[in-house]
Formats: structure tokens, sequence, C-alpha cells
């Protein structure tokens, strides 16, 4: 359905907010459980972007680092993250994913656009490549919420989404119940650059809805250098940290 009518058809049957079952949310969130949506701090990891466990002046142009980079940096330049995964976006974002609710990558797109907007926007020209799902899971479910996130944010701030250019190539199991190094294990040879040429050279931002261990992440990240990029970032709406 156009996204217009859907919208006309919310403003007549306003919807439940997915956190507290109150009517009135146009967003998937009514405005007190809004409210309630963390912003990270602004003191990240210059690589990783973990919040760090002390302050710092930002936009001095001086880079700080995690402990965990300093002993074993991941495999990308840079990454940035909108939100801290818990209630209420949680419960927004697995309506999103298995709600067949594909409509909230627009209310969801808003509520990272402030982070990752501007942060996108600084990476000119780069390529946006959303983290692929097998087409048999994508068959079932029927949009990638991945690339539907990607490419209202990468069109905020000017870049374009290309979803060929990574497929997963083999059909994995839910990454869910695995421990980080089973997860490892889960994804390996998974992912395929499929277009090398359009990857060679460029900048590029790989794009996930939500990201935990990293190891999906890190899988997609060693295919995309065998394909010669200059640079490779990772984008998510979402991060856990342990
Ligand atoms: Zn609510
Ligand atoms: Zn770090």
């Amino acid at each position: 359905m156009a996204e217009k009518t859907m919208a006309a058809l919310r403003t007549l049957f306003p919807e439940k907010c997915l956190n507290c079952g109150s009517i009135g949310a146009n967003t998937g969130l009514c405005s007190r459980c809004h409210s309630h949506v963390r912003v990270p701090s602004p003191n990240l990891c210059a690589l990783c972007a973990r919040p760090l466990d002390f302050t710092y002046e930002v936009d001095t142009g001086t880079e700080y680092f995690c402990g965990q980079c300093r002993l074993d940096p991941p495999p990308y330049d840079a990454a940035m993250y909108a939100l801290p995964y818990d209630d209420p976006i949680r419960k927004v974002l697995h309506a999103f994913k298995f709600g067949g609710s594909p409509y909230l990558a627009g209310p969801l797109a808003q509520l990272g656009e402030e982070t990752l907007a501007p942060w996108l926007a600084r990476r000119k020209g780069a390529l946006v490549a959303p983290v692929p799902l097998h087409w048999r899971r994508l068959y079932w479910r029927g949009y990638n919420h991945s690339y539907l996130l990607a490419k209202r944010l990468a069109g905020k701030a000017g870049l374009r989404v290309e979803e060929g250019v990574l497929a997963r190539i083999r059909n994995t199991d839910a990454q869910i119940g695995l421990n980080a190094r089973q997860r490892g294990e889960n994804v390996k040879g998974a992912f395929a650059v499929m277009a090398p040429a359009q990857v060679a050279g460029r900048d590029v931002v790989l794009f996930d809805d939500i990201i935990t261990t990293g190891a999906t992440v890190r899988e997609c990240c060693k295919e995309l250098w065998k394909a010669k990029p200059n640079s490779v970032a990772v984008a998510a709406l979402c991060k856990t940290w342990d």
C-alpha cells in the first residue's frame, strides 16, 4: 500500500503504542514512551562507537579509543549506532522484523535520524550496503528490514543504497540463543560480494538494524575487504554492549 494511504489510514484509526498499548501513537510509540527512548552519550570510541567510561570534549579533533579496540581492532574503519537496544525500542524493532509491519521502518528511521543522518552525510559518495537476507527468508518475510531502514536513513544523507552488492549465499540459523563463538561459526561463509567492481575503491557503509556480538558484521566486512574498497564503516539503528 502506498505510504500516503497508510499515513491517512493511521490518522483515521490511531494506532496503539507498541510499548504500553495506549491509543494515540503515531510513530509506533505514544509520546510518553517516546520520551523514554535513551540517546547514547556523545563520548564514544572513535573506532567502534562504544560509550567510553570517561568524558571528553567533543569536536576538538582528538580521537579516543576503547580498551577493546586498542587490543584487538575490529575489521572496519568507523562505526555509529543511533540507540541502545532496550525498551521501548526493542519492542518496536521486534514488531518491525517479526510482526509483518514494514511500515514501522518510517518511525524507526525517524528515531535514528538525528544521530545517523549527519554521520552518513559526512561520508559523501559512499555506497550503503544493507546486511542481506537469504532469498528464502526474504520470500517468507516479504521485506529486508535492514534495507528499509538503510534506504530511509541514506536518503536523508543524500547517499544511495545498493542492495545487490552483498548477498547471503547460505541460509543460516537465527543467531538468538548462540554465544559469541557459535555466532561466528554460524555465519562463516554465509556472505559474498556479488558486484566487486562496484565496491573497489569506494567507501562502503554496511548497514544493519541491530548489532549484538558483531559476528554478522565481521563476516560481511571480511567479504567486503576482498573486493578492495577504500574504506568500510558500519552503521546500525541499535547496538547492545556487554
Ligand atoms: Zn506508550
Ligand atoms: Zn572501540
